[in-house]
């Protein structure tokens, strides 16, 4: 199969090739509806060939030296980063945000191929006397095998790169499957993993357009030991019930819910700030984003005012349009649903403030909207909104606050601004998520680890921690030397 800009095959042993069954299936633009590439449409032949190359390939990857990893991932990292034009054309392409964001979006996915370059060395052990005195205690880590990941589409490249990065530092051979909206990023990584010197088949990426095909016959496969998950808390609940069956480790970064509170005392300059980038960084279309403003009553008209201001002036269009800070949601499907929880919450009481509405002509742009004095009971509280909708309502005590944002099945990302310091440790330690931004509205960052609880997933990506999803531990019991 050829790999020009149009047509490209599945990655597969270090080569792009056609799927085994010969399909194809259409990447769209989501600025304009019209297709810009086929991708082959990998099947369950191409899982199996990709198991077997990972299996020849596995033994002597997990035995090249730390250091020998740590040089592919960052040449993999300096190949990205000397083509982030090309990179991040191609995530506006298929993905729709707008092209800074885009930069943006390469230099985060690239950091984790730097981090996990770093973290390669570094992953250490530990040697302990036992306490009765009669032996010692050595605790060693080994990679864990054969390791499948699934992505969503929102970050085409950087939630692909946290898990590559830190499963290949640590030794392990991976199968991708991407999100069948943007297939291209994720093939360009591959090819950058083969330029950078990765070995044939410890890497492949499996497009498709149906993933239970690929997926069931990955998970089939009794040499799987990890399935690494970001995408919805529906879909991460049927991919734990299939990875029980092998009883497989398993990361999940599953869906959001975020609350973004704003105290009586906060600085408004500054949370009006952090909430334009927690709402509307990709065009709300992050497991991140703030879903609730829930905002003090004292202060809270002049924060609408003030939010709806900003929300209305933003330029919604194409991504490849300089000007533009918003581009489209992913598909028409997606719009819908945004646009129904929109009219519901209005229909339960809510006051639309701005926007409302999908935006008329091609692709599937919808008007930046906000909403005021959202009822509680309103699905939009409920639901993770994925789209560029800032839902607020109002509190009159901090208790009422702590309890409203933690009226979720999920716990993904918090926010809070105040400008009292007693408050901060309070009520961070009061909110129920795997992470708090206090008086910032973004909080990723490669060194950091990144995950939820409760319905928002099991496990960390990135900081330190992130490397031991990928490592088994290995206890032996020695005698005193
Ligand atoms: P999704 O769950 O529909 O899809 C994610 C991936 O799962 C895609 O690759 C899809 O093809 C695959 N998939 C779907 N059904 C499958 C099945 N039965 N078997 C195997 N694979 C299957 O999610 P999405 O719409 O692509 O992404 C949006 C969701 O992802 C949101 O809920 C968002 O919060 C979440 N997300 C979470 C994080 C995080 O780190 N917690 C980050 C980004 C996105």
């Amino acid at each position: 199969m050829t790999s020009t800009a149009t047509i490209r095959g599945v990655w597969l042993a270090g080569h792009e090739v056609e799927s085994a069954e010969g399909r194809t299936f259409t990447v769209i633009d989501p600025a304009t509806g019209l297709p810009i590439a086929e991708v082959a449409d990998a099947g369950a032949p191409d899982a199996r060939a990709a198991i077997d190359a990972a299996h020849a390939a596995a033994p002597a990857w997990a035995a090249t030296s730390p250091r020998e990893r740590a040089r592919i991932l960052r040449r993999a990292f300096d190949i990205v980063t000397a083509r982030t034009e090309e990179f991040a054309a191609l995530i506006t392409a298929e993905m729709g945000k707008p092209l800074a964001e885009s930069r943006g979006e390469v230099a985060y996915g690239a950091a984790y191929l730097e981090w996990y370059a770093e973290e390669a060395i570094r992953i250490g052990g530990r040697v302990t006397k036992a306490p009765a005195g009669n032996g010692q205690i050595l605790v060693n880590y080994e990679p864990v095998g054969l390791c499948y990941a699934v992505t969503p589409w929102n970050f085409p490249l950087a939630m692909i790169t946290r898990k590559v990065g830190p499963a290949l530092a640590a030794g392990n051979t991976m199968i991708v499957k991407p999100a069948e909206a943007t297939p291209l990023t994720a093939l360009l990584m591959a090819q950058v993993f083969g330029e950078a010197g990765l070995p044939d088949g410890v890497l492949s990426v499996l497009p498709c357009a149906n993933p239970t095909a690929v997926s069931d016959a990955v998970f089939a496969d009794p040499g799987l030991r990890k399935v690494t998950f970001t995408g919805s808390t529906a879909v991460g609940r049927k991919l734990l019930a299939q990875a029980s069956d092998g009883v497989l480790r398993a990361s999940m970064e599953l869906g959001g819910n975020a609350p973004f509170l704003v105290f009586e005392d906060a600085d408004l300059d500054s949370a009006l700030e952090g909430a334009m980038a927690a709402k509307m960084r990709n065009g709300g279309q992050a497991c991140t984003a703030a879903n609730r403003f829930l905002v003090h009553n004292d202060v809270r008209l002049e924060f609408v005012e003030r939010l709806t201001e900003r929300i209305a002036a933003l330029q919604v269009g194409a991504g490849v349009d300089h000007n533009v800070v918003v581009g489209p949601l992913i598909t028409e499907r997606q719009r819908s649903m945004v646009h129904a929880l929109v009219t519901e919450a209005v229909t339960d009481g809510a006051v639309l403030r701005t926007g409302g509405v999908p935006l008329p002509g091609d692709g599937f742009f919808y008007a930046p909207t906000v909403l005021d004095r959202v009822p509680a009971h309103s699905r939009i509280v409920s639901e993770e909104i994925f789209g560029p909708v800032a839902a607020i309502r109002g509190f009159d005590t901090e208790q009422e606050a702590i309890t409203a944002a933690n009226a979720t099945e999920y716990g993904l990302a918090a926010y809070f601004y105040t400008s009292d310091f007693s408050r901060v440790q309070r009520v961070s330690a009061a909110l129920r998520a795997g992470m708090v931004g206090v008086n910032r509205g973004v909080i990723s960052d490669v060194a950091a680890p990144f995950g939820g609880i409760n319905a928002s997933g099991l496990g960390s990506e990135g900081g330190a921690e992130g490397i031991h999803e990928y490592l088994n531990v290995k206890y032996m019991a020695l005698p005193n030397g």
